[in-house]
């Protein structure tokens, strides 16, 4: 016979058993997830938190979300290769604004760093891709597991913050899009639902005609569902207040995708 306070246990480990499966469904059926962020903080040392100290995005956070975002930010340099391709030695500035943009993007998220991703390459100028002989400014290996970017090209993406030009975002909206196919984790799946939504609304004439009309996204948006998929984030992180008033459900689709708040947008972008 059992002492009573194990099978009290048992009893316990049961009921979480089955509150866990209970949460996995929920979440997955009602766009949430129950927690993002464990307490703990990881720090950034002072060379690096400077850097950090003048993101855009980092000065819009309250306090508590700042503690969060430089753990992840640590955390996400910790996590990654990260490579010159020329071999010189990397810089505080390319450790920490790649991180920046990449946990930017997935702030909403609980899986925020890119399991799909090992490696980040800095070229000193656009190159020639293996796949096509085409110059690229970046590109995704999901196979190598590898984020190739042109680092100057990287910079200016950041340096004007609403021309909707933004090519360290659209990037990281490429592996996380891969993911989201390949991946079964809450994240991962809530992306590919609310892309498959958005893809639907697309397929609406009225949709169709809207987007013509008012040629609101760049002509590059329709050359694939990925690149659509790309752009539409440059947008919602560079011209949210615009993108919102233009294509409400679109952009709700896509505030769902990575559950973005509000308050972490800058709405002030005309
Ligand atoms: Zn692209």
């Amino acid at each position: 016979m059992l002492a009573p306070y194990v099978l009290g246990a048992l009893g316990l480990l049961i009921v979480l058993f089955f509150a866990q499966l209970i949460l996995i469904k929920l979440q997955r059926k009602k766009d949430f997830i129950w927690y993002r962020q464990m307490i703990v903080y990881k720090k950034l040392p002072l060379s690096r938190k400077r850097i950090l100290e003048n993101y855009p995005f980092y000065r819009r956070l309250s306090s508590k979300y700042q503690r969060q975002f430089e753990h992840r930010v640590a955390h996400f340099i910790s996590q990654k290769n990260f490579k010159n391709r020329y071999g010189e030695s990397v810089t505080d500035e390319q450790f920490v604004l790649p991180a920046c943009v990449a946990c930017e993007l997935t702030f909403g998220r609980r899986q925020y760093t890119y399991g799909m991703l090992d490696t980040l390459l800095f070229f000193p100028e656009p190159f020639t891709s293996p796949t096509n002989n085409a110059l690229h400014k970046a590109e995704y290996n999901p196979s190598a597991r590898v984020l190739a970017m042109s680092w100057p090209d990287f910079l200016q993406g950041m340096a004007d913050s609403n021309d909707n030009l933004h090519l360290g975002l659209h990037e990281f909206c490429h592996v996380l899009h891969f993911e989201s196919e390949h991946s079964t984790n809450v994240d991962a799946q809530r992306f590919h639902k609310q892309h498959q939504l958005i893809l639907r609304r697309l397929m609406d004439p009225e949709v169709k005609k809207r987007l013509d009309n008012t040629a609101f996204f760049r002509e590059y948006a329709f050359t694939n569902q990925y690149e659509f998929m790309a752009v539409l984030t440059e947008y919602f992180i560079e011209s949210p207040k615009q993108f919102k008033s233009n294509f409400p459900i679109l952009f709700k689709c896509y505030q769902t995708a990575l559950l973005y708040k509000d308050e972490w947008l800058d709405w002030t972008v005309e």
